[in-house]
């Protein structure tokens, strides 16, 4: 499957990518050039584009979106309900852009999957081996302990320094993700409103 990975950071990309092969059972073929990840504004604002690029101009097959919630509200079933979605909810953000871009196109030819790393990527990264690698972790953190710091925290954990260069994010985010990727099912009972919707419709492909 030719699969593009819409990411905040380039380590991201073959960190999700490791993941989603791990819940295909299959290998994934990149597209070249890959897309460019720079944050959640450049992603929120740049999905459209890079939806209508990978359907006219490449042959790619499937996109995972992946967005850290930071401060975010956090996606909940309820969101779900029509009608009743949640604006700053960014996975609502993120399936509002997708349909609205499907219903433009009259298509839904690319399959799109998007996840809600809660409160970021480095909490998935530290799942099963760190206290705070659980949606669980973030919600029972009093809310004004739940800052940037907090995640500057988890970036420590991971990365052993809050500022690492791409380099070292890149082999510890692939590291990671191939231990993850042994047993999905953790990431998949520790994130269930970010990562749920992510496995649940990547298993529909
Ligand atoms: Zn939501």
């Amino acid at each position: 499957m030719k699969l593009s990975v819409f990411g905040e950071s380039p380590a991201d990309e073959g960190a999700v990518r490791i993941l989603v092969e791990a819940i295909l059972g299959r290998p994934t073929e990149p597209i070249s050039p890959p897309l460019e990840s720079r944050g959640w504004p450049f992603l929120r604002n740049n999905l459209s584009k890079v939806i209508r690029h990978l359907m006219f101009s490449t042959e790619t097959e499937a996109l995972v979106v992946v967005t850290d919630a930071d401060s975010s509200p956090i996606h909940h079933p309820d969101h779900e309900q029509a009608g009743s979605r949640y604006a700053d909810c960014r996975l609502c953000c993120l399936r509002d852009i997708v349909e609205r871009e499907q219903k433009q196109l009259s298509s839904d030819s690319l399959k799109i999957a998007i996840g809600l790393a809660v409160p970021s990527i480095e909490a998935w990264y530290l799942c099963g081996t760190d206290t705070r690698g659980s949606e669980a972790a973030w919600l029972q953190t009093e809310e004004r302990k739940r800052n940037t710091m907090y995640r500057n925290r988890l970036k420590y954990a991971v990365y052993q320094t809050e500022r690492p260069t791409l380099e070292l994010e890149k082999r510890c985010a692939t590291a990671a993700a191939q231990r993850l990727a042994q047993d999905i099912s953790l990431l998949e009972t520790h994130f269930p409103k970010g990562f749920g919707p992510l496995i649940k419709t990547i298993r529909t492909w």
